[in-house]
């Protein structure tokens, strides 16, 4: 069983990503803001994460940055889910270390799709 990790200022989103996760019998863990995230990780073993772009306290791109810092989080597979179209934000994310840059709002099942594809190239690496 997977566990996905959750991040967005958004009770709204956090509840909608969780319904759709569940319907493949994911493990989701919420949190609120990318510092949040970091607190979270220190006590939950994730194998990916969704997370929003703009969030108080810490936001997408900084946290991706501190994920990527992280010995164990240095290859978990990061969807970023945004409103965002700025090209610019686009490139930082990437640069930052995310994986998939997704917009807001997402299909179900193109998510759904989306996830099992990074969490199938994980196993791949081993
Ligand atoms: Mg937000």
């Amino acid at each position: 069983m997977k566990t996905i990790l959750v991040v967005d200022d958004s009770p709204t989103i956090r509840k909608l990503l969780g319904y759709i996760l569940k319907k493949k019998s994911y493990i989701i863990a919420e949190a609120e803001d990318g510092l949040d995230a970091m607190e979270k990780l220190g006590h939950v073993q994730v194998d990916l994460v969704i997370v929003d772009l703009n969030m108080p306290n810490m936001d997408g791109i900084e946290f991706v940055k501190n994920l990527r810092d992280n010995y164990y989080y240095m290859d978990t597979p990061v969807i970023m889910l945004t409103t965002t179209k700025d090209e610019k934000l686009k490139k930082d994310a990437f640069d930052a270390g995310v994986n998939m840059f997704l917009n807001k709002p997402v299909q179900p099942n193109f998510l759904l799709y989306k996830v099992e594809s990074l969490l199938g190239e994980e196993e791949d690496h081993g």
